[in-house]
């Protein structure tokens, strides 16, 4: 006899998701933040701040709020990433090919 099955672990894990993704976007609220500051403010790191952030950039959908983004920018010549679809911060600048970027920074209106 087979089919018992004991997956009671991916709910909890769904649900410390969820309440990241609630904590960011309060965060969000009223504050302008790069996914660093969100790292240390969720105690995530900041591969996981960004896809939480990609998740709440389509969930928002302009309904519930919208995801402003201030884009990368170099530091060298002041290039700004601004049709860059993608959230992460770029790792150089197509012009200058420096590599220090300021990271884009987000908030939700
Ligand atoms: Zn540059």
């Amino acid at each position: 006899m087979r089919g018992r099955s004991k997956t009671t672990e991916l709910p909890v894990l769904s649900e410390r998701y969820d309440t990241v993704r609630h904590e960011i976007m309060a965060a969000l609220k009223g504050a302008t933040l790069t996914a660093k500051n969100i790292s240390s403010e969720v105690r995530i790191t900041e591969k996981e701040a960004y896809e939480h952030l990609e998740h709440i950039q389509k969930s928002l959908g302009g309904v519930h709020g919208l995801l402003v983004i201030t884009p990368a920018e170099c530091k060298k010549c002041g290039f700004i990433f601004k049709k860059r679809e993608r959230l992460k911060k770029p790792g150089r600048c197509p012009v200058c090919h420096n590599e220090a970027i300021k990271p884009p920074a987000f908030s939700i209106e």
